[in-house]
């Protein structure tokens, strides 16, 4: 068995993110990265060993991957179909009709658009939560494109009003196409986890949730869901249960530091202990909770209580993009005017994106900040660019650079598992055009079933 040869990522400014909480970018300094196969084996101020090959990082930032928290790869097909609608209505009249007219070729061509589209956008490591049927295929495609991730069926046996038949299944089917996916899936390449994802309260019966906690304690999985997300949703939940959303969930045994929560917009005062207690992480979609008008997640305050936090695009037809840039400035924009400027700061912002994200997640072990060890997975950001602050000098003004300011534009290179993904801000091994008409030609079929035909 051959060892892998070493290369340098020669003369960066190394944005670790591996400081404390008040300083989370850590130790900021020139200097080289040191990549085996898919690691960091070290960095710092390096010199290349002889013959080993050097590739010339032009003094750029070296940050780490971004993290996602939350998206639906196989939505990405339905970008534009849904626009101007709330949650509800979105979901009954479009996305589940949609979901539900899926075939494995139009799951793949979603798949791969969302993967590309992700790592164009400096994201290498994803939670998704995908449809009820042909999550292999999901699975398949996230191993290929080679992001880390975490993927999961979604769990839903109630017809509720707008669920085309056929679509919800029992309890005992969802979890055994959950079960399908862990044997074959869950721990592949090292890099792909199965999570038990429930849709929402209002999908699932008592008997699935129950299922659903039981077979994710038994088998050790993440359990990753929506909770209180816009106030028709939350009403309908106080409705049916006659209590609070996240008092459901924690009844129904699905709280807990396995479990990340998509949303928490709309959490009360009672609902906010459940979180602390349980430890339950929270995963914020500032563009979709604007775009569906469900409101502004308190996560200043989610933060300042200690609760591990993700950002994450959510679905291309509630978004309309997938860039963790675009998030990222929005999840710090809006926090200036929910809580007061330099409450939840943009270093805190970028810490959200990188490595709290993966703690959000439990994969901080193996993506988020540049150790040795860790997965080398690492961006590079032209902070000399022309359009980017002249003074990005200290922690503060380089995740300010970052956050408030720099587009895909000013991303370089993205580095996912030691391999260039994107470089010269070209996304090498996909050709758009030919994932795009893929995607074209799935698509009509798709239209046709749902009977929104256009
Ligand atoms: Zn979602």
């Amino acid at each position: 068995v051959s060892t892998p040869t070493t290369w340098l990522l020669d003369d960066v400014l190394l944005v670790p993110m591996d400081g404390p909480a008040e300083a989370p970018l850590g130790d900021v300094r020139r200097g080289a990265l040191r990549v085996r196969g898919d690691r960091l084996v070290e960095l710092g101020a390096l010199q290349p060993a002889p013959g080993e090959r050097v590739v010339p990082g032009g003094g750029r930032a070296a940050v780490p991957g971004f993290v996602q928290g939350h998206v639906h790869a196989t939505q990405t097909l339905f970008r534009g179909l849904a626009d101007d609608l709330p949650l509800l209505d979105w979901l009954r009249h479009r996305i589940w009709p949609l979901e539900h007219s899926h075939d494995e070729a139009s799951t793949r061509a979603s798949a791969r658009l969302t993967f590309a589209e992700l790592l164009a956008g400096g994201t290498t490591t994803v939670q998704t939560m995908e449809s009820v049927r042909h999550t292999e295929v999901t699975c398949d495609e996230v191993l290929a494109a080679g992001l880390t991730a975490i993927v999961g069926n979604c769990l839903m046996d109630l017809p509720d009003g707008g669920v085309p038949a056929g679509m919800p299944s029992t309890a005992a089917a969802a979890i055994a196409t959950t079960d399908a996916l862990r044997r074959a899936f869950h721990g592949r390449s090292g890099r792909l986890e199965i999570a038990v994802a429930p849709r929402f309260v209002l999908s699932c019966s008592d008997e699935l949730a129950a299922a659903a906690a039981d077979f994710a304690r038994r088998h050790e999985l993440r359990v990753h869901t929506h909770a209180d997300e816009h106030p028709g949703e939350v009403a309908a939940v106080r409705a049916r249960f006659g209590r609070d959303y996240l008092e459901v969930l924690h009844a129904q045994g699905l709280l807990g530091a396995r479990t990340s929560l998509a949303h928490c917009v709309h959490t009360t005062a009672r609902e906010r202990d459940l979180l602390v207690a349980t430890g339950t992480a929270v995963l914020h979609c500032p563009s979709t909770n604007l775009k569906l008008g469900s409101g502004i997640a308190p996560i200043a305050e989610y933060h300042r209580l200690g609760l591990r936090t993700a950002i994450g695009a959510d679905g291309a037809p509630c978004n309309n993009r997938l860039s963790m840039l675009a998030e990222l400035r929005l999840a710090a924009l809006l926090q200036n005017f929910a809580a007061g400027p330099g409450v939840f700061p943009a270093e805190q912002a970028l810490w959200a994106a990188t490595a709290g994200g993966a703690r959000a997640l439990g994969l901080d072990h193996e993506v988020g900040s540049l150790r040795a060890g860790r997965r080398a997975d690492v961006l590079l950001f032209d902070l000399d660019e022309a359009f980017l602050p002249l003074c990005a000098d200290t922690p503060a003004a380089i995740a300010g650079a970052i956050v408030y300011a720099a587009t895909e534009r000013q991303l370089h290179a993205v580095l996912c598992g030691g391999e260039f993904a994107v470089r010269d801000g070209e996304l090498l091994q996909h050709d758009r055009r030919a994932l795009r008409a893929d995607a074209a030609a799935a698509l009509p079929a798709v239209l046709q079933r749902a009977g929104l035909h256009r």
